[in-house]
């Protein structure tokens, strides 16, 4: 069974009070850390920090690993992350489990399978799809939706402005509106559709999947400017003479 996910936090929670023993860097709390395990291509994990906040993406491939691995991958992430030497007997349980063959096979399987889903950044040339995320955030939903990987697309695709992955809990709003001639608020607006998307999931009907509920277009209205977006989407669909909408897939 995978480790739950305070339980998760709880380990990198120790792995900070552990390495930073002075407390003069980063002690922060459960509430500060966020762990996830993600569908990385292959043997791969990140933490980072933002605004006193704890970023944490564990390949996937470590969903069953024993809780000693968890804990050792903890303070190797937290090392790194403090610049400090990771303890060599975690290390070592690290290596174990992660050269095992059986890892091996399901990492390279991995990659094979998912080499082409790359996640580019969520910083663009002109918009930070972060920072935009954060304030649509506090503005719309009390701080209430759980940040999912957020990324511009690798290309400029004009057919599909946003994209909400459920299994992969990822946007990816489209390189094409990271734009001096796009305004912040239809990004902004792009985002939030998307966000509406994590708070109100797919209903499955009949053996459908409905996205689109009419509460999700209810809520939807509470964009400030709304009306303002929606043109600006006809515009947008009128110029390049071909559909063009914010969707779910
Ligand atoms: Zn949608």
């Amino acid at each position: 069974m995978a480790p739950s996910n305070l339980h998760l936090k709880r380990v990198f929670s120790e792995a900070f009070h552990q390495l930073d023993r002075n407390g003069k860097r980063l002690r922060p709390g459960l509430s500060s850390i966020e762990v996830k395990f993600y569908p990385y291509a292959g043997l791969h994990h990140t933490i980072r920090i933002r605004s006193g906040r704890v970023f944490v993406r564990l390949s996937d491939l470590f969903q069953k690993a024993p809780p000693e691995v968890i804990r050792a991958l903890a303070f190797l992430l937290v090392a790194r992350l403090l610049s400090r030497k990771a303890p060599s007997t975690e290390e070592k349980i690290y290596r174990t489990f992660a050269f095992s063959p059986e890892l091996q096979r399901a990492s390279d399987l991995a990659r094979k399978r998912r080499g082409r889903k790359v996640i580019s950044s969520a910083q663009g040339k002109i918009y930070d799809l972060d920072k935009i995320f954060d304030r649509l955030n506090r503005r719309y939903f009390d701080g209430q939706i759980e940040k999912p990987t957020i990324t511009w697309s690798q290309r400029r695709a004009r057919s599909i402005l946003g994209h909400h992955d459920s299994v992969h809990e990822t946007i990816t709003i489209s390189k094409a509106l990271d734009s001096r001639d796009v305004p912040e608020w239809f990004v902004e607006y792009i985002l939030f559709h998307e966000m509406l998307h994590i708070k109100h999931p797919a209903r499955l009907i009949n053996g459908r999947r409905y996205y689109h509920t009419s509460a999700f277009r209810a809520d939807e209205q509470r964009f400030q400017r709304y009306e303002q977006a929606q043109e600006w989407l006809e515009r947008v669909i009128r110029r390049r003479g071909r559909e063009v909408r914010a969707r779910a897939a």
